[in-house]
């Protein structure tokens, strides 16, 4: 979480423009595709629109309102700020949606080209709330995809948008872009079980069982970490 100060804000455009660059060297995105965002109390930190990772400076890091009002931009806005700014606002706990990373990366494009779903190969998939759903096709940066994307998050942390990409978010950007790269490898690790044949898929009822066993594992360590 940022404060809404100035330093707040300074950290927050300079972390989204160390992400950015990060973005190139993951493989999530080619050029300028793709955007991040970091919420700093009623605004929102965006990356700037056609500017390439390898260029952008920190000042280049756009910021809006709620509303999507500029506030303080010298760039245009990312073309998916209505999405950004839609997930936002649908969050049901404000602390749990701190960022959002939107990214291009081949795995889960070439995944939602031919499946509705991602399903539950490995257990990890746990930390992405379940099995990712693969939101219709939209033209980018309209209403109607912020309007899929919110409605395939419920319940998630992650949706792949089909024929365009991926969305996760997290409480800060770190957690929001971890998620990405799991997202993505997920979605590698299920294209290579494939090549084996009709891969075998983890139950709701196996799910559940990781997702209780790494809260009380979370809080055993909460205990022990305590004076
Ligand atoms: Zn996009």
């Amino acid at each position: 979480m940022y404060g809404s100060d100035s330093d707040g804000l300074q950290a927050a455009r300079a972390q989204l423009v160390s992400y950015s660059a990060r973005l190139l060297d993951d493989g999530l995105a080619v050029g300028s595709a793709g955007n991040m965002s970091v919420r700093i109390g009623d605004r929102v930190a965006i990356t700037p629109s056609g500017i390439s990772y390898a260029e952008m400076r920190p000042e280049d890091i756009c910021l809006v309102g709620m509303d999507g009002a500029e506030l303080q931009s010298s760039e245009t806005p990312s073309s998916e700020t209505p999405m950004h700014l839609a997930i936002y606002a649908a969050a049901k706990a404000e602390a749990e949606v701190g960022a959002v990373v939107h990214t291009h990366s081949p795995e889960v494009i070439a995944l939602s080209a031919g499946r509705d779903e991602l399903p539950a190969i490995h257990y990890a998939i746990t930390g992405l709330g379940g099995p990712v759903r693969v939101a219709p096709y939209v033209r980018f940066g309209s209403s109607g995809l912020a309007a899929a994307a919110v409605t395939a998050l419920d319940g998630r942390s992650a949706v792949i948008l089909r024929n365009h990409g991926a969305v996760t978010y997290g409480r800060d950007l770190a957690q929001a872009y971890d998620r990405a790269l799991l997202l993505e490898w997920l979605a590698r690790t299920y294209r290579l079980a494939l090549s084996y044949g009709e891969p075998a898929i983890l139950s709701a009822a196996e799910l559940d069982e990781v997702t209780a066993e790494s809260r009380r594992r979370r809080y055993g360590e909460r205990r022990s970490g305590g004076p």
